[in-house]
């Protein structure tokens, strides 16, 4: 018996709620990294332990998921109320999990190759989620999550993935020139301001070492879209409110410039990062079929035009 036979022994829910509960537990960890990485703490130690009375959790009061439930949100000992953020990260990773698990492993005729891929884009997933989160509360894309992510990218790509190592590694270079080239400082001398952070070209360079140039312009462009509407629905809702100014899209800030909150008192801050982590999010799970629609849409408009003549 060769390994690839497991994926016909075993049932595929079998994979898919061992993919769950790994996605829930990375999803615990997730939640240490954005807590603790942005304020500088380690984050393998201390153990977990309760943010009031520092208890430290015990191991069957860390249950990802479950515990949040079983323990209604709240501290054993102090009863302190815990953010509904920790389960929902670990239940959202844990569907995403599933969710990478159905296109990669139950859809690959190898065992090893399809492992092999559900490992780099459930960790591509993982860091997306990780990235989001960091940047919507601290304005900051941390490139010790970036950087590590754009080797890993390219090696998938050398070794693993069909794409190959030379779209994978032009893409992290071009995307990353053209962003800062048209988005920072292009974008400075015409303005005075930056349009986008470091950051962002950093984290379009990573989109590029895993997607490719479709996949970058796909999570621009729909990163781009998302967040206007988004920004829209916030300007109508603080006009609602009395308040005029318009949200703007922040320029993230370097690791080591000091973030100021008052900064630009009144403008409701809107950090990209997140949005176009959406958008990489998309392109995983439905870029092929939205790209395969607007190639269908845009065949039968070039027919129908042509009937005109
Ligand atoms: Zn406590």
């Amino acid at each position: 018996m060769n390994t690839s036979d497991i994926l016909t022994i075993l049932p595929p829910w079998y994979f898919l709620v061992a993919a769950g509960i790994f996605g829930a537990m990375w999803g615990s960890f997730a939640n240490v990294v954005i807590v603790r990485w942005p304020r500088e703490l380690s984050v393998v130690r201390p153990a977990s332990h309760c943010f009031s009375c520092k208890t430290p959790i015990k191991w069957f009061d860390n249950i990802p998921v479950l515990s949040y439930f079983i323990l209604r949100g709240k501290c054993r000992h102090c009863g302190a109320t815990f953010s509904f953020r920790y389960a929902g990260v670990e239940l959202a990773l844990g569907l995403l999990s599933v969710g990478v698990a159905q296109v990669t492993l139950l859809q690959s005729g190898s065992f090893e190759v399809g492992l092999a891929s559900y490992f780099i884009w459930f960790g591509f997933v993982w860091s997306l989620v990780t990235i989001a989160l960091i940047d919507m509360e601290h304005y900051l894309i941390p490139d010790a999550i970036v950087l590590p992510g754009i080797i890993v990218g390219i090696l998938a790509n050398t070794f693993i993935l069909p794409m190959g190592w030379m779209e994978s590694t032009i893409a992290t270079v071009v995307s990353y020139a053209a962003i800062r080239l048209l988005f920072i400082d292009g974008y400075r001398l015409l303005t005075g301001r930056p349009g986008m952070g470091a950051g962002d070209a950093k984290l379009l360079a990573m989109f590029g070492a895993f997607l490719g140039y479709e996949g970058v312009l796909f999570a621009l462009f729909a990163g781009a879209l998302q967040g206007t509407i988004i920004g829209v629905v916030m300007v109508i809702a603080r006009r609602r409110d009395g308040d005029l100014n318009e949200p703007v899209f922040e320029e993230e800030l370097e690791e080591d410039e000091d973030y100021e909150p008052d900064e630009r008192f009144g403008k409701a801050r809107v950090p990209f990062g997140p949005f176009l982590s959406l958008g990489a999010l998309e392109y995983v799970f439905i870029g092929d079929y939205l790209l395969h629609k607007y190639a269908l849409a845009f065949g039968h408009f070039v027919y129908n035009i042509q009937n005109l003549f």
